[in-house]
């Protein structure tokens, strides 16, 4: 009876003086959290399967305010939910509609990318969009007096934004979606939440689109990998990274088959109407912004690898791996250390862009 009192006696004593010499300095009942100590968050949102992951102190709280801000973001630009600004837009009675802040600036980032593609970027491409059944799942081939009729609504310079106003005007009859950029703008919120949660470290998983913020607990990069094309279970490659966005765009992530065995996916060449084939089967942009990354994702796919890479050179502040339909792989020159092939790619050659 003795022994066990002083056993437990020294049990709390140890645990008392470890806890002080890890809590040196650190406030009166402080919960020390290891940096290993993990959570995740899995959820559905913006059409999509996301799970955030977070490591050490405040994770468990920072996810749930990460997981938050995802969802407001869902509302502010769904195009199918009556109260998202998204569709005030759409439905509008007025010429002129009223924009927050928050709309402003992606609008605004969307806009910046079709000027500098000249229009591969658009997001007034939704009327075609719908056409092909790409917001129902309710998939056809449209006519092509039909695509024609609704590509005159597609045009980027009839959006005209007011930043003194707060105010956008569209042309009659235009439409938009933020589909290829809204997912990658939340993942920018999300990393902010978990950042004014004094969290510094996570991995976020938005559907594919990865956000990093920091580092690895034990302080080394993230290896992100990216997916087999063809085979797309598998992956052709890892890249390791800190703080950054990862995202990628290509032509099997959604797509349908129609009668005759030709595919169709729901990236759209705004200049034909139909399915953007520019001889890449997917494009990866890392970049620390990952709205930028999300739009340009979309926007190199749809350019393709020469325009893609003019457009690199020109502007810069970000890296991309493409892989072509030739199952060629090219990857610019700031993330070549940072680059390994693998699976069924692991012999292939690696053609650096360079600026
Ligand atoms: P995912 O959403 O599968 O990650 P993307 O980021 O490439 O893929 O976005 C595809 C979405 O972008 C489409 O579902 C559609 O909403 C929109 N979109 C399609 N073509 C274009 C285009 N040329 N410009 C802007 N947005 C587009
Ligand atoms: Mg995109």
């Amino acid at each position: 009876m003795k022994n066990k009192r002083i056993l437990s006696w020294i049990m709390t004593m140890g645990i008392v003086i470890a806890g002080m010499e890890v809590c040196a300095g650190c406030k009166k009942g402080e919960v020390i959290v290891p940096d290993s100590t993990r959570f995740d968050v899995d959820f559905n949102a913006m059409d999509t399967y996301m799970t955030l992951t977070a490591y050490g102190k405040n994770a468990e709280s920072g996810l749930e305010k990460a997981k938050t801000r995802i969802q407001e973001v869902e509302g502010i630009f769904s195009v199918t939910d009556e109260n998202s600004d998204i569709y005030k837009i759409n439905h509008r009675e007025t010429e002129q509609i009223a924009i927050s802040d928050e709309v402003m600036n992606v609008l605004g980032e969307a806009l910046t990318i079709s000027e500098r593609t000249s229009g591969n970027f658009d997001i007034s491409i939704y009327p075609v969009l719908r056409e092909w059944g790409f917001t129902t799942g309710e998939y056809q081939v449209p006519e092509e007096s039909v695509l024609q009729e609704l590509l005159q609504k597609v045009d980027y310079t009839k959006i005209s934004v007011d930043s003194d106003e707060k105010t956008v005007t569209l042309a009659d009859g235009m439409e938009v979606d933020f589909g290829a950029i809204a997912k990658g703008y939340s993942g920018d919120m999300a990393v902010a939440a978990l950042k004014e949660a004094e969290v510094t470290s996570a991995l976020l998983n938005l559907g594919g689109n990865i956000q990093a913020l920091g580092e690895k607990p034990d302080g080394s990069s993230w290896n992100v990998a990216i997916k087999d094309p063809v085979f797309t279970s598998e992956y052709m490659g890892v890249l390791s990274v800190k703080d950054k966005a990862v995202i990628t765009s290509g032509g099997y992530e959604r797509y349908f088959e129609d009668r005759d065995g030709n595919t169709w996916s729901h990236i759209i060449d705004p200049s034909t109407g139909y399915s953007a084939d520019s001889g890449t089967m997917s494009i990866t942009i890392v970049g620390t912004s990952g709205m930028e990354a999300d739009a340009l994702s979309t926007a190199m796919y749809v350019s393709g690898i020469e325009k893609a890479s003019e457009y690199w050179k020109t502007y810069g502040g970000f890296d991309m791996v493409i892989i072509t339909k030739e199952e060629e792989v090219y990857v610019t020159e700031g993330i070549k250390e940072d680059f390994t092939l693998m699976g069924n790619y692991k012999d292939k050659q690696v053609h650096i862009i360079e600026k």
